[in-house]
This record gives C-alpha cells, structure tokens and sequence, in this order.
C-alpha cells in the first residue's frame, strides 16, 4: 500500500468499518483506537449521529483519544466533533420544510408506499431523507438478499430522479436510498471537515466501499488529492488499517 505519512484517515461506516446497520466487533474497535495513536480519524455516513453513537462510538474504550475523532452524519450535511468530554455538532446543513416534503411524496408515489407507512419506509433525518426499501424493521438477513446487485435502487433512482432535480439520490447501506439537497455529498461534508480541522487534502486517506458509479462513496473521488481505498467489507478494512498502524 503506497501511503504516505496521512495525518487523518476517513471511513466510509456501513459495509466498511461494520455490517450494514451493525454495531462494530471488539477486533475493529481494538483496530480504531490503535490508529487513533497515529492520526486524526474521521467517518461518514448517511446514518444520523444516534447511529453513530450505538454502531460505533459507544463501542471504542478509548474515549480519551477522541479529540482526534470526528463524526459526520448523513453524508456530511452534519459535522460533530468531541471537546471537553462531550459530543458538539459544528454544523448542521438542515433540509428545508419545503424540500422535505417534495422528497417524500415523491417517494412514496414513485414506491407506491401508503401515508399510514411512510414513517417505516421514509426516515427524516433532518438534513436528509432516506428511503429505506423494505422499511426500517427488516432483518440483517432481509435486507442482504434485498438488492444485493443494486438493480432494484437503480430502478428506483432512474424512475424518480427528474422528478427530483434539486436533490442527489444516492445507493447506501444495504436496501437503502440516501436523498440530500444537490450538493451535499460526502465529498462536501469530507471539504469542510478539512477545513475545520486545518489539514490538506493530500493528507488524506479515504476508505469506502461504495466508490462505483451511483454509490455513497463515489463523490469523494472528486476531491483532489485524496488517496483513496476501496474496501471490500469490514474484514478487508481491518487489513487496511494494520497497515497504516504501521506506518
Ligand atoms: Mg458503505
């Protein structure tokens, strides 16, 4: 692996660092702490911060290494940042009213999701709106054999998207779709993330694991400079980062 002495690695959560909605294992949390001892990390999702709290930071014994830790919420439309033993949010880029709503009814007519469903299959979460295919109490296992070749949420993307052209549709998680205000990507959230806390792009790793065309990750491709890894799963990433405990 050709990296050079990077001062923050950047994590994709879902399918990089755990199983699709899963908490982290002890060896990935082990994994994490050791590489915050050599540098600032930073992961992104479009998972909202209460997500993070129970999939990740609630699993990590190294609490007094996480001034170096930074979390962003729903592909970065959100940043938090830990000072003086408490989680604080930097910013928050809310999705108007407005937006909203033109989100979700068009998603439930394009899904053909009735009102008294919407709250299971449609989730607000403030500055984003995520549909979720086979609603939010699916199994592990369900949502596996889901859309495991993504073909059902390209459909959906291709059917709804000139309906929504103020709006980046974007393929997460597992059965999921991720609907930010054009613009707000993992890419802006990971720009801001730089400037907040004063490092170069090329300072940077990203490892992801949607990094092909339509997913999550793909944006971050975009910003130059950052050296980027594509992971197959959370055991891949384990070996990713020994090798930049290493370094
Ligand atoms: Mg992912």
């Amino acid at each position: 692996m050709q990296i050079k002495n990077p001062k923050i690695a950047i994590f994709d959560l879902d399918n990089t660092l755990s199983e699709s909605r899963s908490r982290i294992d002890a060896e990935m949390a082990e994994l994490i702490c050791a590489l915050l001892d050599k540098m600032s990390v930073a992961v992104i999702s479009g998972a909202s911060f209460s997500y993070f709290d129970k999939q990740l930071l609630s699993q990590l014994s190294c609490m007094e290494k996480f001034d170096r830790l930074f979390i962003l919420p729903t592909s970065g439309a959100e940043l938090w940042a830990h000072k003086e033993n408490r989680w604080n949010m930097i910013y928050k880029d809310s999705m108007p009213d407005d937006l909203k709503k033109k989100a979700t009814d068009a998603v439930a007519s394009v899904a053909g999701i009735k009102a008294e469903d919407r709250k299971k299959y449609i989730d607000d979460r403030g500055t984003q709106i995520t549909y979720a295919g086979l609603g939010a109490d699916a199994s592990m296992e369900e949502k596996k054999k889901y859309d495991p070749d993504q073909l059902k949420r390209r459909k959906f993307i291709s059917e709804i998207k000139d309906l929504l052209p103020e709006f980046s549709l974007r393929i997460g998680g597992t059965s999921s779709i991720d609907i930010t205000v054009k613009g707000v990507d993992k890419s802006f959230g990971i720009k801001r993330l730089f400037s907040f806390v004063g490092i170069n792009s090329q300072d940077a790793v990203f490892i992801g694991d949607a990094l092909y065309e339509g997913g999550n990750d793909e944006s971050v491709k975009n910003i130059e400079g950052v050296r980027i890894i594509e992971t197959s799963g959370p055991e891949h990433t384990k070996n990713i980062i020994r090798e930049l405990v290493k370094i």
